[in-house]
């Protein structure tokens, strides 16, 4: 999947929490659309590329990576 036929609904944005990374590069390597480089020793999410896959979340050992939900939280304030 190319950032063009990115779905209009993914508005997930996948970040690292810079004081946990570790610099191990699995990230970097696991991601399907090489979507993650390294800056400075950490592991930084190139949101534009990111197609919000969850496979970085899910190696990464030291779980410094997170994300947020744009459109399901904006949704769930929405119906509070
Ligand atoms: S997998 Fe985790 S610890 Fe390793 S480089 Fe990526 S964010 Fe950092
Ligand atoms: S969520 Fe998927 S596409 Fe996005 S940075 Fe992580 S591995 Fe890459």
């Amino acid at each position: 999947m190319n950032k063009q036929q990115r779905p209009a609904e993914r508005k997930t944005v996948v970040y690292t929490t810079k004081a946990k990374c570790r610099d191990c590069y699995r990230c970097v390597r696991v991601c399907p659309v090489h979507a993650i480089k390294m800056e400075n020793g950490q592991a930084q999410v190139i949101t534009e590329n990111c197609i919000a896959c969850g496979t970085c979340i899910k190696e990464c050992p030291q779980h410094a990576k997170t994300y947020t939900l744009h459109d399901r939280l904006r949704q769930s304030i929405a119906n509070a």
